[in-house]
C-alpha cells in the first residue's frame, strides 16, 4: 500500500495497525524526545540519543523502527547490525551532523596527529568510524574528564564543546558546527521568560550558546530535563514552574505528562524541522512495508561500533 493511503487513515486506525504490525513482525518503536507528541505516545521507548542507543543495543526485537533522525538510526544499526532498522522518513537528517564530513575529519586528524577525537553522537556513521570515543549531551563532561590531560578534537558542536571545555578545563578544540535549533536561543528569550515567570526554574540544553547557558539554573540533556521535572512533580518546588530551553517536542511531552506544573518553552520557535517529518502515517507505512531499511558498509559498522561501545562501556 502507498504512503498516501496511510495518510488518509484516522489516527485511531493508524495506531491499531502499528500495534498489530509490531506483534506480527516482533518490532519495537524507539522515539526521540523531539518527535511529534502523537509519535512519542506510540513508542516502546522514549528518550535521548544515549537512552535510545542503549535500547537498540539490548533489544531482542527483530525490527527496530527509529523515529528520530538518520544518525540515530545509524547508531542503532551499528550497535545491532543483525537487526532490521527502519527509518520511517528518509529525509529526516540532522543539519548539525552534516557539518562534519568523514573527509574533513580525516584531514583535521592528519593535521593534528596526537589529538583524541571525541564525537558527539550527532554525527554520521562515517565520522564515528574515524572517532576515538563518542559522547552524548548527557555524558560529554564525564567522557572528556575520563580522558585526563589528552588533547581533544571535539566534533561537531562548538557550543557543547565549549561548555565541556569550561566545565572540565580540558585541552579541547571544538569543531565549528552547531544545532540551528539551539544556537538561535538568545539572552532576550531568557529575559522575556524570566519577566513572565519570575519564580520559574530555567533549564538549558548544552547545545545552546554560552551566554544563554550562563543564565540557566541547570544545564541538562533532554533526559536530565525529564528527570528534573519528574523529581519536582510531588514537591513544593513545582509551584515555581519550569522554563525549558530545548526543542519544543520535549516541552510538549512534559506539558502532557505534568499538566499541573507550569512548563514553558524558552522559545516556541525552537522547532527541529526534520524531527517533525515523522508522522503516525509514516510509522504505520514503515512498519507494514519495511521501509526505509538502514544499511551501512561493514567496515564502517565495525569501526564506528568501537567508538560507540567505548562510550557505552564507560557506563557514563
Ligand atoms: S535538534 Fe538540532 S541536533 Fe537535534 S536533530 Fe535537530 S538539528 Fe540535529
Amino acid at each position: 500500500m502507498k504512503l498516501e493511503a496511510y495518510q488518509a487513515m484516522s489516527d485511531e486506525e493508524l495506531r491499531h495497525r502499528i500495534k498489530k504490525a509490531k506483534t506480527d513482525k516482533n518490532a519495537i518503536i524507539l522515539a526521540h524526545n523531539y518527535q511529534r507528541l502523537e509519535v512519542q505516545k506510540i513508542a516502546d521507548f522514549l528518550g535521548d540519543s544515549l537512552g535510545l542507543s542503549r535500547q537498540a543495543a539490548k533489544t531482542e526485537a527483530d525490527v527496530v523502527v527509529f523515529c528520530g533522525v538518520d544518525f540515530m538510526a545509524e547508531s542503532a544499526k551499528i550497535l545491532a547490525p543483525g537487526k532490521t532498522i527502519l527509518l520511517p522518513e528518509i529525509q529526516a537528517t540532522c543539519p548539525m551532523a552534516q557539518m562534519v564530513t568523514p573527509e574533513a575529519l580525516a584531514e583535521a586528524k592528519a593535521h593534528n596527529p596526537g589529538k583524541t577525537v571525541v564525537a558527539y553522537v550527532n554525527t554520521t556513521a562515517g565520522v564515528k568510524a574515524l572517532t576515538d570515543i563518542c559522547c552524548t549531551s548527557a555524558n560529554a563532561v564525564e567522557i572528556v574528564k575520563s580522558l585526563g590531560d589528552r588533547e581533544i578534537l571535539f566534533v561537531p558542536d562548538r557550543n557543547l564543546g565549549g561548555y565541556v571545555k569550561k566545565e572540565t578545563g580540558a585541552n579541547l578544540t571544538p569543531w565549528d558546527g552547531y544545532c540551528y535549533v539551539h544556537n538561535f536561543l538568545t539572552v532576550q528569550d531568557v529575559e522575556r521568560n524570566r519577566a513572565a515567570h519570575p519564580d520559574a526554574v530555567f533549564l538549558i540544553h548544552p547545545e545552546a550558546p554560552a551566554d544563554v547557558i550562563e543564565l540557566a539554573d541547570f544545564v541538562f540533556s533532554t533526559s536530565g530535563m525529564v528527570n528534573y521535572v519528574s523529581s519536582i512533580a510531588g514537591e513544593k518546588d513545582k509551584q515555581r514552574g519550569v522554563i525549558i530551553g530545548t526543542e519544543v517536542g520535549l516541552v510538549n511531552q512534559l506539558q502532557d505528562r505534568f499538566p499541573d506544573i507550569g512548563i514553558w518553552p524558552l522559545s516556541e520557535f525552537a522547532v527541529c524541522g526534520t524531527m517533525k517529518l515523522t508522522t503516525l502515517a509514516k510509522v504505520a507505512w514503515s512498519i507494514e512495508t519495511g521501509n526505509y531499511v538502514v544499511t551501512l558498509p561493514e567496515d564502517v559498522i565495525e569501526n564506528a561500533r568501537q567508538s560507540l561501545e567505548k562510550m557505552l562501556e564507560s557506563g557514563r
